[in-house]
């Protein structure tokens, strides 16, 4: 027998949300594509690899998968699953006899799944595997969106992959793809093509990856609960120029001068934000030689900023912040700054802290030319879609 799987990572994952491709996020250090090919690569029954990606990943595609041991082929993906599924077909060699199809977004497939889904294609020539239904099931009418019956979930089952065939069955189930035939996986396929499938044993924790809370219960797995990151910033201060930290405006004679507000407040939280989700800094997303970004308001920046990680699966968990400046007092609008933040953070304001310090005099901040804020900030995996 000689296993070739095929690792299905065409689609777009457009229920995560993510700017991203769900494949792509990051899970423990390895993108959810990767975990989904090292299952396979390093199971001692597979010998060889094809990995199908939307087709504009293709040129990176080798770099995407990373360094496998067996042969890995990467092709481009077709209009639908099964158009993908006969692509990656196409790249298997003849040798190839049981063909395994794994869809990429179930990153925690095991080498003991595996094992029972071969075992189910030695026996009946094509195996998925299953996990039963245990809650309640309904249909219901779809005009009144009633239930309109409780369905027995005694012999129901929720299929997962990867499923397996003989090559020579999964053939039959392609031809009948293209008579036009349209599926939901292969084994449906092959099922119509007339071909006994086996259910075998899934498991509970090969799970697909579909929502956010997907993917955060996903990285609690890999104890991935949180990052933290740091940010600095410092201006100048000037005469007439208005004092801003956290969009709200302080009373002094002085302020600093930047590009945009000279929000330092708001600038070290973007920094640190952009920090703890390995997102570069605020000068990558914020050029400040974009007109776009000239007199942007910090806090605008720092809505932005929690946008941006949203997109990459991270929501904020806190942040805490010191303002280094000589004068004036912050004390009074303290209020007013952590409220202004934890609007913009989208958190409550016991998540947000910021401190005021003096610099006893010392230096150029001390002299009170220039005011100076750090910070730090943690994300949380998942949450809301903002
Ligand atoms: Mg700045």
């Amino acid at each position: 027998m000689s296993v070739g799987a095929i690792i299905v990572a065409a689609g777009r994952g457009d229920r995560m949300g993510t700017p991203v491709p769900k494949q792509l996020l990051d899970i423990g250090g390895r993108t959810v594509l990767q975990h989904s090919v090292a299952a396979f690569d390093r199971h001692p029954a597979v010998s060889e690899l094809v990995v199908v990606l939307p087709s504009e990943f293709l040129a990176d595609g080798r770099g995407l998968v990373g360094p496998t041991t067996h042969t890995c082929a990467v092709v481009a993906g077709g209009a639908r699953r099964q158009d993908s599924v006969v692509n990656g077909v196409s790249a298997l060699s003849s040798a190839v006899d049981v063909v395994l199809v794994h869809d990429a977004a179930r990153p925690f497939a095991d080498a003991a799944l595996i094992d029972r889904v071969l075992a189910g294609v030695a026996d009946t020539g094509a195996a998925v595997p299953a996990v039963r239904v245990r809650d309640t099931v309904k249909r219901a009418d779809p005009d009144t969106a009633r239930v309109a019956e409780t369905i027995s979930r005694d012999h129901l089952w929720l299929a997962q992959t990867p499923q397996g065939f003989r090559r020579t069955v999964l053939d039959a189930a392609i031809a009948l793809g293209a008579t036009g035939v349209v599926a939901t996986d292969e084994a449906m396929l092959a099922e119509q093509a007339g071909h006994p499938v086996a259910i075998v044993d899934g498991a509970d924790d090969n799970m697909k990856l579909t929502t956010r809370a997907d993917l955060a219960a996903a990285r609690a797995r890999y104890l991935d609960g949180g990052r933290v990151g740091t940010g600095y910033d410092l201006h100048r201060m000037v005469e007439g120029r208005p004092l801003i930290l956290a969009g709200v405006t302080i009373p002094f004679e002085r302020g600093p001068i930047g590009h945009s507000d000279a929000d330092v407040l708001s600038h070290a939280i973007v920094d640190a934000i952009f920090g703890a989700a390995a997102a570069g800094d605020i000068g990558l997303h914020f050029p400040d030689n974009d007109p776009a970004w000239k007199g942007a308001p910090g806090l605008d920046l720092l809505k932005r900023a929690v946008a941006i990680v949203a997109g990459l699966g991270w929501t904020v968990a806190n942040a805490d912040a010191t303002v280094i400046l000589e004068k004036p007092k912050l004390a009074p609008h303290m209020g007013r700054i952590r409220h202004a933040l934890a609007s913009a953070l989208g958190v409550d304001v016991d998540r947000v802290n910021v401190k005021a310090k003096t610099n006893e005099g010392v230096d150029a901040v001390g002299r009170g030319e220039a005011i100076a804020a750090h910070a730090v900030a943690v994300l949380a995996p998942g949450g809301p879609a903002r």
